[in-house]
Order: structure tokens, then sequence, then C-alpha cells
């Protein structure tokens, strides 16, 4: 639906659909972060076009949310899935796609929210040719993941090029947290606009309700000593970390542990071979009978495992911000997370989780002993935890601020188009 009242923006996410369905491989927080600020800012009195890449021919090409908020999915490529390494030769026509859509529908956006170096290029480029205000998240910094990787991919040269242009040309851009704030400072450009807006949860879907009702839900016995992983699939996210950990734990003899792991596509998905990877490593350290792959699971019955478990641990090499930590925390589940990135932001060690080392296999086995077993601590650590999400990280408060943000952008576009009309008419009068 249209409204002639409501000021029409956009939010460009390339590869991650904000309609798709979230825990496959390329579907991760960013989808889930653009869908959920898309809805609260349409409820806010926006009206928010969400676009993205088609990937698959049998989807729809535009999917309405709610009557002020809708994914539109543009042609860019073979409509099947390209890997994100592999997108940027496609982002010129994913721009001419967008460009029609506008002349089509006889829309304007004067603000475009982009997210992912991608998008960045898409809407430094639609700049070129209107006076559109840019605002970006980064989601993820080509600078932090080259570091740890062995093998960088041809198409790192251009990222860098563009994760530092967009933050200098920018109207503003949204740094998820501090952490994230100081890496682009340090490892970016130290010019530019950067506004810490943090990302937020669901907090009437992931909240405290009861554990013994989720885990009679789930079949999970009331004696068990439930270990949970939610996530993608990547080394990046360290699941081995955690494996080798429960092994430990294993080895000294406690009894009824069980590790939960939940993501991962079913069919054949490049995340398929980490997915192997983590299998075999669990196979080799005999940990199958114990060990449940739960494959991908949505928000619907997420948090029946979040409220069941007795820890979430977030074994990530790196997070921005890392939705996963404040979504069971919210359901009063205390983490046991690396001590990077937006997990310091969002954690408050001792009251909320613990934060260890990444990589550090018998930190992580401590962190989850002591939390599984020290009851007071636990059920304080319960309140503590919810409470923090609820007060810091709600869509709703995320969404105020954006707002606020895109607000001010855009009046000062209206004031600097005043001024420089005001300059002009002065220059002509006296020449
Ligand atoms: N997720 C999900 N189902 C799954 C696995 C993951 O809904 O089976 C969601 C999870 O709830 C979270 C998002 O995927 O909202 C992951 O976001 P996060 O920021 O933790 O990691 P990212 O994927 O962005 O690296």
């Amino acid at each position: 639906m249209l409204s002639l009242n409501r000021q029409a923006i956009a939010l460009i996410s390339d590869h991650a659909d904000p309609a798709a369905e979230i825990g496959l491989e390329e579907a991760g927080g960013q989808n889930v972060y653009v869908r959920h600020i898309g809805e609260t800012l349409a409820a806010l009195g926006w009206q928010v076009d969400m676009f993205t890449r088609k990937v698959h021919a049998e989807d729809d090409v535009i999917v309405q949310h709610s009557p002020y908020c809708r994914t539109i999915r543009l042609k860019a490529g073979a409509e099947t899935y390209i890997p994100r390494d592999r997108l940027f030769e496609h982002m010129p026509e994913f721009v001419s796609s967008f460009q029609s859509f506008q002349r089509t529908h006889g829309l304007n956006y004067p603000l475009i929210h982009t997210n992912y170096w991608l998008s960045a290029w898409a809407g430094m480029e639609l700049q070129k040719t209107s006076g559109i205000q840019l605002v970006h998240t980064y989601h993820s910094l080509g600078a932090v993941k080259y570091q740890s990787l062995v093998e960088i991919p041809q198409i790192a040269n251009t990222r860098l090029r563009i994760e530092r242009e967009i933050l200098e040309r920018a109207n503003c851009v949204i740094a998820t947290s501090p952490q994230e704030q100081d890496t682009l400072r340090s490892l970016v450009s130290t010019s530019g606009q950067i506004e810490v807006i943090p990302c937020g949860t669901d907090t009437n879907n992931f909240r405290l309700t009861s554990k013994s009702n989720a885990r009679t839900k789930l079949k999970l016995g009331s004696h068990e000593k439930i270990i949970l992983y939610v996530g993608r699939f990547d080394e990046r996210k360290g699941i081995e970390t955690l494996v080798r950990a429960f092994a430990l734990l294993k080895e000294q003899n406690l009894q009824n542990l069980k590790l939960i792991v939940v993501g991962g596509s079913s069919a054949n998905m490049p995340d398929g071979d980490e997915k192997q990877r983590i299998e075999n490593i669990v196979n080799e350290l005999g940990l199958t009978d114990c060990t449940v792959f739960a494959g991908r699971i949505g928000h619907n019955i997420l948090p029946l495992y979040y409220t069941a478990a007795d820890v979430c641990v977030i074994p990530s090499h790196y997070e921005p911000f890392g939705l996963v930590a404040i979504e069971a925390m919210a359901c009063g589940v205390p983490v046991v997370a690396s001590n990077v990135g937006g997990l310091k932001f969002t954690i408050i060690p001792e009251e909320t989780g613990l934060l260890v080392e990444p990589k550090d296999i018998d930190a992580f086995a401590n962190g989850i002993h002591r939390i599984l077993f020290d009851d007071l601590w636990v059920r304080k650590m319960r309140k503590q935890a919810s409470a923090n999400v609820n007060q810091r990280f709600s869509w709703t408060g995320v969404s105020i601020q954006l707002s606020e943000l895109y607000r001010h952008v855009l009046a000062q576009s209206i004031m600097h188009d005043q001024a420089w009309n005001h300059k002009r008419s002065s220059i002509s009068r006296s020449a």
C-alpha cells in the first residue's frame, strides 16, 4: 500500500533477503535486522521498501509484510544462489533494476539505508544521478574478515575500497556497537560520520517463559544439562571450539550432558562443508550420542530452544554485534561467548553471561561448567539477562533511534538545498 502522507524510504540489502528463511547459509543476522527495522519503521510512520536480489525464479517479486512495508526482489544476475564474493559483477544490473522500479512506480526515495558493502556500492551509484541521502550499516567488515583468512578472495581490494568510500561519503554510518565504531576508526577511515545504534530483538517473541514447558514441548528431559548453539555453519562461528569444549566436559564424567546445534541448510548449500566438518569432529570425539543437529529453526519455534537450554554458547572468532546473544539473554539463558566485537557490548560479565577468549577450548569448558553447576547464580542471571535486553535492545527502541537519525539527515539535506538555492540566486542576481 502506498500512502501520500508517509515519507517513502528504501532499505537495500543486496544478498540478505528480508523475506527469506533465516538460518540458511547466507540468511542470518542481516536478514533479521533489515526485516525488523523495516517493519518497525513502518509502524513508526514511514513507508518502507526493502530491496534485495531475486535468488529463486519461483519467489514472488513483491512480498507485502505489513500495509506500509514490503520486500521487492530485483533482477541482478541469474535467478539462482550466487555466493557474495561473486555478486559484485551483478550490482550494475541491480542498480538499473532499482531505477526502473522507481520509474515504473513513480517513486523517488530521498533516503536510502544500505546494508553490506555491495549495497553501499549500489547506494553510491544511485547518489551519482540523484540527490539521495545515504545511511549505511556494514554487518561485516572486509578489514576484519581478511585478517583471519588464509586465502584472500580476488574481490578483497574492491571491497576494502568501497568500505572506506562509504564511511567517508555517506551522510551517516551506523555502528551497531561502540566496539564496531572503534574498529571502523582504526581499520577503515578516520573521517566520516558514525552513530552507534545497536541491533535489536523481538522482545515479545524472545522473552522469559517456563523452562519445563519448553522442555516438554521439545521432548527434552528435565534432568538433562543442555548446551545450545544457534547460528550459521561458518568456520568463523567457531563451532569447533564449542564441540571440543563439550568433549572436555564429557571427559569429566558429568552426567546427562547434551549439545544441541541449531542452524544450517538442508540441501546442497555451501555451508554443507562446514557442517560436514563439524559432524566429523563430533564423530571422532565420540559425541554422536549426546549431540543433536536440529537443523534450521524459525523464529516461531526458536524461543523454545533458548528457554529449554541451560546455557547458550557463542564461540565466534568475531561478531560485529551477534543477535543470538541478545535472543538467548532475552529468554533468560546465560551465555558463554567470545570476548570480541559486539558481544563485549551486549553481555555483562558475571551478570548476564561470561566472556572468554575466542578459540580457548579450556576457557569455554570452564565457563560452561560454572553455569551448569551454580543454580543460585543462574537464577539471578536469568532475570538480569532478560531485563538487560528489554532495556537496551528492543526493535522499537532501535527503530526510534534510526527514525530520529533519518529525520536529522533529511532535515540537513533540506537546509543544505535551501542554502545552495540561496547562494545560487544571489550569484545570478549579482551577475
Ligand atoms: N537463526 C535462525 N534459525 C537458525 C539459525 C539462526 O533463526 O536455525 C537466526 C538467529 O536467531 C539470529 C540470526 O539467525 O537472529 C543470526 O544472527 P547473528 O547476528 O547471531 O549472526 P550472523 O548470521 O549475522 O553472522
